[in-house]
């Protein structure tokens, strides 16, 4: 594990520079366990809750003010997750797992696979209610009756028709 020493990511080893920066900075491999590393990035409530998240699993953070990031909303000062939450590495793991657990971190891959099958539940939804139990009935209903329409319809021609051909005999 790598970690930027400006924004403390963490990086695999096979990482060669920190690309959340706005300037590339070299990766520094982690030495020391306790070197603290960047968890997640909230603000306000969101990072209050964090942080005594962690606090109540024995997980020590600290916040710190963003710099340095390539995000312009965090120069503007409109993020807000302007603050990022950092833990001891030796932690992280277990940060993590708190915060995956509190719903502060989606786990990496689940997301997209979350948002679509969300996303289909909800168009599957609208059909659903599109096609409503009391307008499925209607329509059985007025399906049967042009049924019987037609089948009557073609006893009645059939009568007429025989009707017609006799008459031309008598
Ligand atoms: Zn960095």
């Amino acid at each position: 594990m790598k970690y930027c020493k400006k924004c403390k990511h963490t990086y695999d080893d096979a990482q060669q520079a920190c690309t959340e920066c706005r300037k590339p900075q070299p990766l520094y491999p982690i030495d020391d366990h306790n070197t603290p590393v960047f968890l997640i990035a909230a603000g306000g409530f969101e990072a209050q809750r964090i942080h005594s998240a962690l606090e109540s699993a024995g997980i020590p953070s600290e916040c710190a003010t963003r710099k340095n990031n390539i995000s312009a909303d965090v120069v503007t000062g409109t993020d807000p997750n302007d603050k990022d939450i950092l833990v001891p590495f030796s932690a992280y793991q277990e940060a993590y797992d708190v915060c995956v657990g509190i719903g502060a971190i989606k786990p990496e891959g689940e997301e997209i696979k979350v948002d679509m099958s969300d996303v289909e539940q909800t168009a599957e939804g609208d059909e659903e209610e599109a096609m409503s139990p009391a307008k499925r009935t209607t329509v059985k209903i007025i399906s049967a009756i042009l049924l019987i329409l037609i089948a009557c319809g073609l006893i009645w021609g059939t009568d007429a028709i025989t009707g017609f051909i006799k008459g031309l005999f008598m």
